[in-house]
Parts: C-alpha cells; sequence; structure tokens
C-alpha cells in the first residue's frame, strides 16, 4: 500500500469551525447530514454508513468505546483549540483553505485564529454572493453597488483573499446568462425591496445575480483569480438539476475568461464524470475531490476517485474535505483521501498503467501542488 502521510494536504474548500464545540449526539448526527430536518437525523444517521465510519474513526483517534455518546463524551472533555492542533498534526494537514461565508463569522474561528491554534497554514475566500447581499442590504443605488462590488473583487488579494467562491448554483443555478443593464436593474429594484422590508436579503434574482457574476468574472481574468463554484451536491436548498457543471460550459468557453481558474468543487456529486470531464478538457478548469462532504462511504469515493483520474491530469484536480463545524471534519476527510487515493493508485499500478514513483507522483499534485498552483500560495 502506498503512503500518502509524508505529503501535507492542502484543503482547498472548507469552512471554519464552530466556536461553540459542545456536542450531544442529536447534534452530533445533525453535523453529518445535509438533511435539515432534526427527525431526518436522529432517525437515519445510525443507519447511515459514512457515520457509523466516521464514529469508528473518532472513537479510535480517541481511545473510547466506539458509541456515539462516548465520542461526544471524549470530543466534549478536550479543548478546542487542543483538538484542532492534535487531528491536524495526525492528519498531517498543511494548509487550509476557508470559505468564511458560512458559518457566520460571529459563530467561528477566524482563519488566523485557526492558523494559530492548529499549527498549520490557512487562506480564505471570498463568498460572493454575501458581499452582494451586503452591498444590496446598505445601498439604494444600483450603479453605486454595482462600483462597491466591482472594486472589492478587484481587491480580493489585498484584501488577504487568495480566491472567489460562488453559490450561484443554490440560487439560480449554474446556468448564468448575459442581461441587460434594464433586466439587472428591475431585478435589484426586487431585490432592494426584500432588503428593506426583511432587513436582510438572500439574493436569488437571476438577472441581478448572473450581471454582477459577470462583473466578478472580469475582474478574476484580468487577475488571474481563482473562482471556486459549488457544484452538484448541497442542501434541500438546491436545485440539483441546475447544479450539474455542465451548466457552466458558456463561462468556460467564453474567450474573456480564459484567464480565470474555475474550480468545481464537491466533485459535482453525482455528476463527477462529467465535472472531469470538464477539467480534461478546459485548460483553466480544475475539479475538486472532497473527501467528507458529500457524505458518501469509501466505495463511493473510489468510484470518482478513479473517474477523476482516468480522464483528468492529476496536475487538474485539487484536494479538500467540505470540513465544516468541528475540527474532525478536516481529520476524516484527510485519512479518507489518503487511503482512498493510495488503493486507486495501486489499483493502476497493478494494472500497468504507472510505475510506483508515477503514483507518489500524482499523488502529490492532487493533495498538495495543483492547489499551490491554483492558488498562488506562497508559504506551503
Ligand atoms: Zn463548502
Amino acid at each position: 500500500m502506498l503512503d500518502l502521510m509524508p505529503i501535507p494536504v492542502v484543503d482547498n474548500h472548507c469552512h471554519p469551525m464552530y466556536r461553540d464545540q459542545q456536542l450531544d449526539v442529536p447534534r452530533l448526527r445533525r453535523l453529518f447530514t445535509e438533511a435539515s430536518s432534526t427527525d431526518f437525523a436522529n432517525k437515519h444517521m445510525p443507519n447511515s454508513v459514512h457515520y457509523l465510519w466516521a464514529i469508528r474513526q473518532m472513537a479510535r483517534f480517541y481511545g473510547c468505546p466506539a458509541t456515539e455518546q462516548d465520542v461526544v463524551v471524549a470530543h466534549n472533555s478536550r479543548s478546542p483549540e487542543t483538538l484542532l492542533a492534535d487531528l491536524a498534526k495526525a492528519a498531517n494537514i498543511g494548509t487550509l483553505i476557508l470559505d468564511t461565508g458560512y458559518p457566520l463569522p460571529e459563530e467561528s474561528y477566524t482563519p488566523e485564529q485557526m492558523s494559530q491554534t492548529g499549527s498549520c497554514h490557512t487562506a480564505k475566500l471570498l463568498r460572493l454572493e454575501t458581499l452582494m447581499q451586503d452591498l444590496i442590504v446598505a445601498h439604494a443605488d444600483f450603479d453605486e453597488i454595482v462600483a462597491r462590488f466591482a472594486a472589492t473583487v478587484r481587491n480580493t488579494r489585498e484584501q488577504g483573499y487568495s480566491g472567489l467562491k460562488s453559490i450561484v448554483a443554490y440560487r439560480t443555478g449554474l446556468q448564468i446568462r448575459h442581461w441587460s443593464k434594464d433586466d439587472a436593474v428591475k431585478s435589484f429594484t426586487e431585490a432592494r425591496s426584500q432588503a428593506i422590508s426583511q432587513g436582510k436579503l438572500r439574493i436569488a434574482h437571476k438577472p441581478l445575480l448572473d450581471y454582477l457574476l459577470h462583473i466578478a468574472f472580469e475582474q478574476a481574468a484580468e487577475q488571474r483569480l481563482p473562482v471556486q463554484f459549488h457544484t452538484g451536491y448541497g442542501d434541500s436548498d438546491t436545485d440539483l438539476r441546475l447544479g450539474n457543471p455542465l451548466h457552466l460550459r458558456d463561462i468556460m468557453a467564453d474567450p474573456a475568461y480564459q484567464s480565470m481558474p474555475i474550480v468545481l468543487l464537491h466533485e459535482s456529486y453525482p455528476y463527477s464524470q462529467f465535472g472531469a470531464y470538464l477539467a480534461a478538457i478546459y485548460p483553466q478548469v480544475y475539479f475538486d475531490l472532497s473527501y467528507t462532504i458529500p457524505f458518501v462511504d469509501k466505495l463511493e469515493m473510489l468510484a470518482f476517485t478513479r473517474q477523476a483520474i482516468s480522464v483528468a491530469p492529476a496536475s487538474k484536480l485539487v484536494y479538500s474535505t467540505d470540513g465544516i463545524y468541528i475540527p474532525e471534519m478536516y481529520w476524516i476527510g484527510a485519512l479518507r483521501a489518503r487511503s482512498v487515493l493510495g488503493q486507486v493508485l495501486q489499483e493502476m499500478i497493478d494494472a500497468d498503467e504507472i510505475d510506483e514513483e508515477q503514483a507518489y507522483h500524482l499523488a502529490r499534485w492532487i493533495l498538495h501542488d495543483t492547489a499551490r498552483e491554483v492558488y498562488r500560495l506562497q508559504e506551503v
């Protein structure tokens, strides 16, 4: 079996952990499903393979019996800081690239705190839809919002961000169109009145959202700034039909955006073959292999990992966990990734597709080098 432990992972997409780390069994169950109802988590998590596996791994790490209650007690007895540091060390986590758009900043550790306590590097991403919403709540004039939005995106790197993130798949879908300014203004008027009447905004106004995204893409292309797109698997808020990465064709083929690196998140599950294919065809497209969320078992992970490496160069594949809430999420994803990737590369050695040295070379790209290049990370 290939030993991939010496490669420090760059987790190119994850989220900050909660400040409040106290768990009970129902809360633990809710962390391991994208289904929003508590009843769902309570009834079905004990019957979900990925969850049963995670409980056993955590119990092994803590040295406690493999029951949910024992795992919760062991987790609660450790300080969050020590736990993050121990887990990051145990999984040889080099860098966490954090989408700070979720959970809310007041509930979460900052990237700086996570870097300090976890003794690992962190980088952060600017979530475009959050920026749009904040601007629309704060300002009444369309032109002013557009100007402020463009200026913020133009200064992404200066503000300490390594890239952009879009959740348009969750809102109006990946088929991002060109709209006239008139259409965008009309759409803005609706969004703005929602913002005024509710004091906040959930932007799902397609002409406006698409219009602002194109402004962000122009800036990103100019600066060669990577843009992560949520694709595929998500909670019930997403219309999975519109999360198929094939919908991004117009953006990928647009001559104006060829210098904008695009990262398709969450292996576009269950559209994994489509996403990996896109990374094999478009020079600026990268495919993310995420090993904590989507919540699937090892056999499914072996399948999408094989599909990705079979069609796309390893220098077009990036590793992530989509870890969130508790530090164990970053750690179990790294365990999974090394075991799954090791097994798939070993199969490829056995099939005489590659030799062992080449297998390590490919693993290094996927777990570390591709992300370092795409996000221009200096320290790792
Ligand atoms: Zn995420």
